[in-house]
């Protein structure tokens, strides 16, 4: 198929656009950067009118940026629809009763947009439709023959996000394709979701998008119940780790770490009480180890790596009840509250009170060993490093006391494992191929087996081919569409503005008249007739500005093709500019329009 044609120019020539003159078009651009934006791409698409601020995370579409809108859509769409999903559009606008039934309607806590009507009835907007899409399965589908099922819709999502940030990139409105898939079971869940998956490869793969696929949770691991697409930026929320050499990549969340050999026990010496005084820190106790002659005994200096820090943390559980845990954990390391949050979910975690130390007199500050903690029937989760045969320099539960060479499995035995060590650059990659580095993405994507929650609460049962009623089991997929026009003029910009993939560009082509003479002009218009009969899609610069001021909004606004009509007409040559490469080239006039619609198509 002709590219044109594929790349939805069909819908062109059988209703091709009018040629957009800029002496018409509703635009204004700004030569200053908006005062209230950080970010390239806020800048960016402010200056060249793509966007407007109307309140703090809310935006107009103006008529450029509805286009590139409109154009992610597409692609979204075809792809939605290639993997059979149907597209419908539920309200924004939503009673509370279907969240109440959820708990969402609490659990969302400030995030959610809360209304009430004239009688006083309650409301939302929403930010995000899994309760309304498991109903309408309920209210249409009653037999196993109907399934499985993806149903998705392209909508404006309402949070009332506590940071909205850097214009459309974290709006409080904004849209997202969301799809939802219903099976009969696990298996049936698995495909819908590796179809998503693959979608999704295949949408921002269209879109020139640089992304990476990461594990969003650790019980993801190899099952991946759910991933998120990260696009690689400099400015993005997300961190994640990367292993170049693998292309592993992971949330920091989900980085397992890889446990050492363990070591034998046979043989090795005893573990040693010292007097340690005034050693409450990492730092004094290294430091005093490598004066008091252990260095010796280990034949290298003694680091803090060869330590052992004990971490407590209270953990308050769904059901209320608290719980004191200890946390060991290389001394060189510190503790990673999200990777800690994530590892001990549902539970949450609090900081020990100076009432907690004062009912547990065995936890000596600065001084916490293991011994203790397991005499007193503490849970002690340890660091995955700390395996059986580790040798460990850590406290010996009183004021000024430290043990030396405490191993592990025969002087204390921990209770499990626990991943909350931070992750660093240069720790070994969990496929065991190479090293990880740290690197920071915007959230694109989210895929998601969600299992039973919804089809639970809502009961959503079919028929089963047995005369029983089967229970459905649902995914959820989300696209930020509003965000990825952010997200790629993040990625796809210079100092001089805007630089769209031709997949999304406003405009195939931006003319250019630099010329006043009366037969350029005339020339251009010919030119521009003849893009356009050709089916391409034309920005025609007509204005009366010089074409210094032309030249700079063509730039800023980013058509991946500009042509000038200029000086050379006379000659019979107009120069045509790459606006990606930057490269500008002399064409002969008679032919511009070939060449022009022969590198648009290329
Ligand atoms: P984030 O971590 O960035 O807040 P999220 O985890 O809340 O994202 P989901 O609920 O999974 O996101 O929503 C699906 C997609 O919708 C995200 O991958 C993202 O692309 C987009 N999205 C989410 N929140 C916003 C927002 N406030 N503004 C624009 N797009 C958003
Ligand atoms: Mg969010």
């Amino acid at each position: 198929m002709d590219n044109a044609l594929r790349r939805g120019g069909g819908r062109r020539l059988r209703c091709a656009p009018v040629i957009t003159r800029l002496s018409h078009l509703f635009l204004r651009t700004l030569r200053d950067d908006p005062a209230d934006a950080e970010v390239p791409s806020h800048k960016l698409l402010v200056r060249a009118g793509y966007v407007r601020r109307i309140a703090p995370g809310v935006y107009s579409w103006l008529p450029l940026g509805l286009k590139v809108l409109r154009k992610i859509e597409d692609v979204v769409r075809e792809e939605m629809n290639g993997i059979g999903a149907q597209e419908i559009s539920l309200p924004a606008l939503l009673p509370r009763d279907p969240y109440e039934t959820t708990n969402r309607w609490t659990e969302y806590g400030d995030a959610l947009f809360r209304l009430q009507d004239r009688k006083g009835a309650d409301y939302l907007l929403g930010p995000t439709h899994e309760e309304l899409f498991a109903l309408t399965v309920k209210g249409e589908y009653n037999s196993y023959k109907d399934l499985p099922v993806a149903l998705y819709q392209i909508q404006t999502k309402y949070r009332d996000e506590e940071r909205p940030r850097a214009g459309i990139l974290r709006g409080r409105e904004f849209i997202m394709k969301d799809s939802y898939s219903f099976d009969l079971d696990e298996d049936g869940l698995k495909a819908s979701y590796n179809a998503h998956r693959e979608a999704y490869q295949r949408i921002f793969d269209r879109l020139g998008v640089k992304y990476v696929i990461v594990a969003a949770t650790s019980g993801a691991m190899g099952g991946s119940a759910s991933e998120e697409f990260l696009a690689d930026s400099p400015v993005g929320e997300d961190t994640y780790v990367i292993c170049r050499e693998s292309g592993y990549a992971a949330n920091v969340e989900a980085v397992i770490t890889p446990a050492p050999e363990a070591q034998p026990i046979e043989g090795r010496p005893e573990a040693v009480v010292h007097d340690t005084p005034h050693t409450p820190t990492i730092a004094t106790l290294v430091e005093w180890a490598n004066a008091a002659g252990i260095a010796e005994q280990y034949g290298r200096p003694v680091t803090a790596a060869d330590t052992l820090k004990n971490v407590m943390v209270k953990l308050r559980h769904p059901d209320g009840k608290t719980e004191i845990v200890g946390i060991g954990i290389p001394g060189d390391r510190e503790v990673d509250d999200k990777r800690l949050g994530a590892s001990i979910e549902p539970a949450e975690v609090e900081l020990l009170t100076e009432a907690d130390f004062a009912a547990n007199p065995f936890l000596v500050k600065g001084y916490i060993g293991p011994k203790a903690l397991q005499e007193n029937g503490i849970r002690y989760l340890v660091d995955p490093r700390v395996v059986t045969g580790t040798s460990w320099i850590t406290g010996a539960d009183s004021e000024g006391k430290h043990v030396v060479g405490l191993l592990a499995g025969r002087d204390f035995t921990p209770d499990g494992t626990i991943e909350a060590a931070e992750v660093r650059d240069g720790d070994p990659s969990p496929d065991g191929r190479g090293t990880l580095v740290s690197a920071r993405g915007i959230e694109i994507g989210h895929i998601f087996q969600l299992g039973y929650k919804y089809t639970d609460a809502f009961e959503v049962d079919v028929l089963g081919e047995n005369g029983k009623p089967v229970r459905l089991i649902m995914g959820s997929y989300g696209v930020g569409i509003s965000r990825m026009v952010a997200v790629i003029a993040e990625q796809q910009h210079d100092e001089k503005g805007l630089r769209w993939p031709a997949e999304i560009a406003p405009f195939d082509v931006h003319v250019v008249i630099a010329n006043k003479d009366e037969a350029a002009r005339a020339g251009a218009e010919d030119v521009v007739s003849g893009l356009h009969a050709r089916g391409m899609d034309v920005l025609f610069d007509d204005r009366t500005a010089s074409p210094g001021v032309k030249f700079k909004d063509a730039e800023l606004l980013g058509m991946p093709w500009v042509l000038v009509i200029g000086r050379g007409w006379a000659e019979g040559k107009v120069e045509l500019r790459n606006r990606f490469t930057g490269e500008a080239e002399e064409i002969p006039a008679d032919s511009a329009v070939e060449t022009v619609v022969a590198k648009i198509r290329g």
